[in-house]
């Protein structure tokens, strides 16, 4: 294997802790939405539909990776098939997002000081779903923004994860083959981007399964080449 010279981190679940931040964002968008169309029960369904549970993402659902585009499109056709005209739906989802709140930001794991290290003698990049402005901010908060050299984000208008072009993209402004670059993610739709690019990919498996085992089958059976509780493991 080449020897890694680039390092490309998902954001949700690889570098923050996912359910802290993202339960307490999506159900207040859902609440608001369910309340300002007067269908309670929508506030059920909805949430059913993109993936929130009462304090956790369904893992690999559509709010855990899902662009805020993708999962617009997704709940206003949940709300249409409820018998929502789109009218309704797009004024309601409007709402919900003007009420969005976030819960806090943590850090999963040792990430600033990991980062200042990984940065010594590889070139550091973040591919997340998430918004510009907010990824920003969170890297910012995190304290790594400015080891980060290259952002991509689902609202930057270009390719957005699985598609493979995300991290090829990458590549090619870094001058290294895909083969030279890890991608380090938390979910299978990050594992096909990896692989469909060609580069290594590292999962994070942060949350231990019932039996006090990662929930998970062997890395190998996953296509991940490592599993790691957190980034701070990459650093030997
Ligand atoms: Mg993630």
């Amino acid at each position: 294997m080449a020897p890694v010279a680039a390092i490309v981190f998902d954001k949700d679940g690889t570098l923050t802790e996912l359910n802290s931040r993202w339960v307490t964002f999506f159900r207040s968008i859902i609440a608001a939405t369910a309340a300002d169309g007067g269908d309670p029960d929508a506030e059920h369904t909805l949430a059913e539909r993109l993936g929130v549970g009462a304090d956790h993402l369904v893992p690999g659902g559509p709010a855990a990776v899902k662009t805020e585009s993708e999962l617009m499109a997704i709940a206003l056709e949940h709300l249409v098939n409820r018998g929502w005209t789109a009218d309704q739906a797009i004024t309601s989802i409007g709402v919900g997002l003007e009420a969005a709140t976030f819960g806090r930001l943590a850090p999963l794991g040792a990430v600033a000081s990991t980062v200042e290290a990984l940065a010594v003698d590889h070139v550091l990049g973040v591919a997340t779903s998430d918004n510009r402005a907010n990824a920003r901010s969170e890297l910012e908060q995190l304290g790594i923004a400015h080891h980060i050299s290259a952002l991509r984000c689902g609202d930057d208008g270009g390719p957005v994860k699985p598609d493979p072009e995300v991290l090829r993209s990458l590549s090619r402004e870094w001058g290294l083959e895909p083969t030279r670059l890890l991608f380090v993610g938390d979910s299978e739709q990050d594992r096909d981007t990896a692989r469909a690019a060609g580069t290594g990919f590292v999962a994070v498996v942060a949350e231990p399964g019932s039996e006090g085992e990662p929930d998970h089958p062997a890395p190998s059976v996953f296509g991940a080449d490592a599993w790691v509780a957190s980034i701070a493991e990459l650093v030997d």
